[in-house]
């Protein structure tokens, strides 16, 4: 999922007026403002200048033209830095509403056109949009940073902060204060003139470098794939895979005959169950795991070595002793250590499954009179065969039970229904930027209207691969707005006339992205920086893949799981056998992703001048250790090995790929708290909705999560839903 509201580009965010809810005013210094006091802002124009007057602020698409966004977003970017620089400049003295709330309020134009714009980016582009964003993007960059480090801003929200015991504040608006001040220092505003410019610096060398290793990236990964100069050698591969091979080739300019195998980002590679000949399997996974250290021009280890320390030192500027503390300071984990501890408690248990897997696939090895023991190169090949044997699951088989709009409105509407009382009206006077989307209005259990929710389910040429959900509008206490929520995937269509049938995975997406949808409509904040979604990253996750749980609770799959054709139910036989083959293979599945969550770790727990030269030794003895905590490396190596991790080299994912567990684990954690108090049930919703789902980072996560659950979350029932334990 991604978030494009400039509510997450910074924490220094936006508009608008809730005065039911409005705290007693609090002051530092009982100063007056002067009565002249009077900063000019600009007067945007155009159609994002006020909120649009359709239903919920909705985005009027029949109105938006093309040529309004760039005017708009530099318009709304002025307007923005001159609301900011009258808050900067404000002679009154700081107070929590001339500042803060100010802050709240301020860009509300920008982040109107921003949402609309983005959206469409991500889900609807063309040459023109992009070419507007490639402009425009640098400029909002530019504004972001020049209110960060706007030192009078920042004078005043300190001198805040370090009052903050003695404002009155509401909690809301202590954490509002208290994110605001540490996202400003994170980046730099404390600092001294020479070490902010030291800082920026760094940052321009962080940038470049991290391009740079995406680019030898992306040409090791192109130059490594393996050639074959002998159809023999692709034995078992299907007619689509070699034909694809030898057009890679001819695509190449290699003479006839020649096949070119091309390589994915990670590890292990999705030719490697099919080939059925040793050597080129063999061939194929050294070519991954050397794509990147080959002392060529694509070599990326030096680039790493750079990359490591420079983030090092950023931290030690910074006030932190390693890159990791840094990272995870704004993370409900919060620190390295809390993150190490968490990922290296599931190792007994994942490395006893993952030797249990290799023994059965040992034992396959044997009975086809193979005279070698199970390589990660072998893998993947034997775990298909096995996988086949026992589950025999033909996707085929399942989609006539998946008609897309039954699961969307009997499944995952459903369950919403069921756990928060929430109803769905489909409406088609709401204008769409597309044909495909479809609109609902979300109502209340008390009959209000709570949001709108917009659908735009099919691949096209022009959107961007994956699925996500966003929001056309916040939701907002201060100006009263509601939440718009879109989710946007990329499920393939039927040809017309056929029925809309989906994947079983495609389904599970649904109810995934829709979790992302629920905290985004669910929230009930004052300040738009601290509601719904913009939450920490390995936080984020967890209300989406949380939902995920419902889809196959026996009431809601009933509900939704029919034969598009006949009405039956799915077979019972049919649902065991998918949830039987969801444990499969994990020992791997997971193993790939915690080691590399390791070995992400690992990099960027050095202190500032400890950095290692050598990357593979480096590597070497931090995989070692995993293996004396009883995982088994040399089996399950790391989904991206140390050279070709692009998450968190080319930058985003730095010290930060152990989320993907983290957020795993917050969610089985949950669901279990379910099936313990009673399972799914209305007032089971309405906890979850009162602690979690409206609570946006209002406040400590962790602190949230014990609200909650009543306890701390534990890994258990992650390691048990994924059949470890
Ligand atoms: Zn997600």
């Amino acid at each position: 999922m991604r978030n494009l509201s400039l509510v997450s580009l910074s924490a220094l965010a936006l508009a608008g007026c809730a005065a039911s809810n409005a705290q007693p005013a609090s002051t530092v210094a009982a100063a007056e403002a002067p009565a002249a006091y009077a900063p000019v802002i600009p007067k945007g124009t155009g159609i994002f200048a006020e909120p649009s007057t359709l239903p919920f602020q909705a985005p009027d698409f029949s109105k938006i033209q093309e040529s309004d966004y760039e005017p708009a977003i530099e318009q709304g970017i002025a307007i923005w830095l001159a609301e900011v620089d009258a808050i900067a400049n404000n002679p009154a003295a700081p107070t929590f509403e001339n500042t803060l709330e100010a802050l709240e309020r301020s860009g509300s134009m920008l982040s109107r056109v921003y949402a609309v714009f983005s959206a469409l980016t991500s889900a609807n582009t063309n040459d023109n949009l992009d070419a507007i964003d490639s402009r425009t993007s640098p400029k909002l960059t530019a504004a972001r940073d020049s209110i960060t480090l706007n030192p009078k801003l920042f004078a005043r929200i300190k001198t805040l902060y370090d009052a903050r015991d003695t404002l009155n504040l509401a909690p809301d608006q202590l954490q509002v204060l208290t994110l605001t001040y540490e996202n400003m220092v994170r980046n730099g505003a404390n600092l001294s003139d020479a070490d902010k410019a030291a800082l920026t610096e760094i940052n321009s060398q962080l940038s470049s470098l991290q391009t740079e290793f995406g680019q030898k990236l992306t040409k090791g990964t192109k130059d490594g794939a393996l050639v074959v100069n002998d159809r023999k050698a692709l034995a078992g591969l299907s007619a689509a895979d070699i034909a694809a091979a030898e057009k890679a080739a001819a695509d190449r300019g290699l003479p006839k005959g020649s096949y070119v195998l091309s390589m994915q980002n990670t590890t292990q590679q999705p030719l490697l169950p099919s080939l059925t000949n040793r050597a080129t399997r063999q061939a194929l996974f050294e070519k991954a795991w050397n794509r990147s250290e080959r002392g060529d021009a694509n070599d990326t280890r030096a680039l790493i070595v750079k990359l490591a320390e420079l983030r090092a030192k950023k931290a030690k500027l910074l006030g932190f002793d390693t890159y990791a503390a840094y990272s995870l300071s704004d993370q409900m984990a919060k620190t390295p250590e809390k993150a190490l501890t968490f990922l290296e408690s599931f190792a007994p248990a994942l490395g006893a499954a993952q030797k249990k897997d290799a023994d059965d696939l040992n034992a396959l090895i044997k009975k086809q009179g193979g005279k070698f023991t199970v390589t990660p190169a072998d893998w993947d090949y034997y775990a298909e065969q096995l996988r086949k044997q026992r589950y025999a699951l033909d996707q085929n088989e399942v989609k006539p039970y998946l008609e897309i709009t039954n699961v969307l409105e009997n499944g995952v509407f459903f369950a919403a229904n069921q756990l928060y009382g929430l109803t769905f009206k489909k409406r088609t006077d709401i204008p769409v930027y597309h044909p495909d989307v479809t609109v609902y209005t979300v109502y209340d259990a008390d009959g209000s209207e709570l949001a709108l929710f917009y659908f735009d389910p099919w691949k096209r040429d022009n959107k961007s691969g994956g699925a996500w959900m966003s929001n056309f509008v916040d939701q907002n206490g201060l100006t009263g707005t509601k939440p718009v929520v879109f989710n946007v995937s990329n499920y393939t269509k039927p040809a017309p006339g056929q029925p809309a049938l989906v994947t079983w995975d495609d389904a599970n997406t649904m109810f995934h992205e829709f979790g992302h949808a629920l905290h985004g409509m669910l929230s009930n904040q004052r300040y738009p920086s601290i509601a719904g979604t913009n939450t920490a990253r390995d936080f984020v996750e967890f209300p989406s893949q949380f939902n995920e749980n419902f889809m196959t609770e026996p009431k809601v799959l009933a509900n939704f799981a029919k034969h598009y054709k006949t009405g039956e139910p799915m077979p019972a036989a049919l649902v065991a056998k998918i949830e039987k083959a969801s444990t499969f293979n994990q020992g791997y599945a997971l193993g790939e992703v915690m080691t590399a969550a390791l070995l992400d770790m690992k990099w960027h727990t050095l202190p500032a001048g400890s950095t290692p030269s050598d990357v593979n030794a480096y590597e070497k003895a931090a995989l070692a250790a995993l293996d004396a905590k009883g995982l088994h490396t040399e089996l399950v190596p790391p989904r991206y090995r140390t050279s070709y991790f692009r998450h968190i080299w080319g930058g985003g994912y730095a010290a930060g790929y152990y989320a993907y567990s983290w957020t795993e684990m917050l969610d089985h954690d949950a669901y279990a708290w379910f099936k313990e108090n009673g399972g799914m049930t209305r007032a089971n919703g309405q906890h979850i909705r009162d602690t979690i789902l409206s609570k946006g980072h209002s406040q400590d996560y962790s602190v949230m999560y014990r609200n909650f659950a009543g306890r701390e979350p534990s890994v258990e029932p992650m390691l048990k839903a994924r059949g470890l334990k």
